[in-house]
């Protein structure tokens, strides 16, 4: 391994920084220290334009709107943002900023966070604030997204799944706005800007296609094509496959280590989301920058962490000795 190891901590409720890893925030009393009991109304209507907004692209895309066409460069263009601000949640949001799963220069920092921006999925501290309460409260009562917490039955499951899917951006998203799971990135004046500058990445996001496109064809028809394709319809994949690694992935899958909750490994989700699939490995060692553990588990974000490591632009990559999985693997997997 060329990677500057570091053991990463193999405890289940692990990967939380700052005062509730440290123990001074007890994840058990977390309903106490929730700022309000429900999604503020202006994130609600955010969240319903940032969700309904790319479905007209998809609509628009699969001409049962208004229609526009489809060329090679819409395509090249899908393939290069979906990439790109795909690596900005799950390298950038996920594993760099929730975890810490390893250390890299502001400018990446920077770069990271504006491109996880523009998915679409909120504010980098919003985001990260959610996920962490996610981890310290797997599948039980205070989990923003468990599919796993609805009425039994049918119905209950059917709702359950759709609450942990995108319900939950509705119901239990942003109750702790930051200040106490996200506090480091709170007080990160670089990653505030940013936040507050939020609307500015979602108008890049959708407007950068569409000027690439233009200054390429010369076309105004065309640009607005490849603002549908790489623009709404690339946000409505890339959102629906982050939302499927907390619903699909804490439904189907496979269990290869004993978590204490109800995480899966989903190979379909694990190449869609650049391996944030494998997400009961991602439960057993929650500070690990990679989250696909075996070699058929292919784990682009952690190819693209290495990638950096040898543009000498990430170190301290965190990963987990052979010991600590074969300590919590579930025999029979
Ligand atoms: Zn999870
Ligand atoms: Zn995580």
């Amino acid at each position: 391994m060329t990677s500057e190891s570091v053991v990463a901590n193999a405890s289940i409720d692990a990967g939380i920084d700052g005062d509730v890893e440290s123990g001074a925030i007890n994840p058990a009393t977390l309903e106490i220290t929730t700022v309000r009991q429900h999604t503020s109304v202006a994130s609600e209507v955010i969240t319903f334009f940032a969700i309904v907004v790319p479905i007209f692209g998809l609509l628009s895309a699969g001409r049962l709107l208004w229609g526009v066409d489809l060329h090679p460069l819409d395509l090249y263009l899908f393939a290069i943002f979906y990439f790109f601000t795909g690596l900005g949640i799950t390298v950038g949001f996920h594993r760099l900023f929730t975890h810490k799963a390893f250390v890299t220069n502001q400018p990446v920092r920077v770069l990271l966070a504006i491109l996880g921006s523009m998915t679409l999925q909120g504010p980098v501290t919003q985001w990260v604030t959610d996920h962490r309460k996610h981890h310290a409260r797997s599948d039980q009562p205070g989990d923003p997204h468990s599919p796993n917490l609805g009425r039994p039955g049918f119905w209950g499951h059917v709702c359950g799944f759709y609450h942990g899917h995108m319900g939950w951006l509705f119901s239990t998203k942003g109750l702790e706005r930051g200040e106490i799971y996200g506090r480091d990135l709170f007080n990160d004046p670089t990653i505030r800007l940013i936040d507050r500058a939020y609307f500015l990445w979602v108008v890049v996001s959708i407007g950068l296609p569409f000027l690439i496109a233009f200054a390429i064809t010369g076309s105004t028809a065309r640009g607005v094509e490849a603002l549908v394709w790489a623009g709404l319809v690339r946000i409505f994949f890339f959102q629906h496959a982050t939302f499927a690694v907390n619903s699909v992935c804490h439904t189907w899958g496979r269990r290869p280590y004993v978590t204490g909750d109800l995480s899966t490994n989903n190979v379909i989700v694990g190449i869609l989301t650049f391996g944030e699939g494998w997400h009961n490995n991602h439960h057993a060692f929650p500070r690990s920058a990679r989250h696909g553990l075996t070699p058929r588990q292919l784990d682009v974000s952690y190819l693209s962490i290495c990638l950096l490591e040898k543009m000498h632009l990430a170190s301290q990559i965190r990963l987990p000795t052979e010991q600590q999985q074969s300590r919590i693997a579930r025999t029979g997997e």
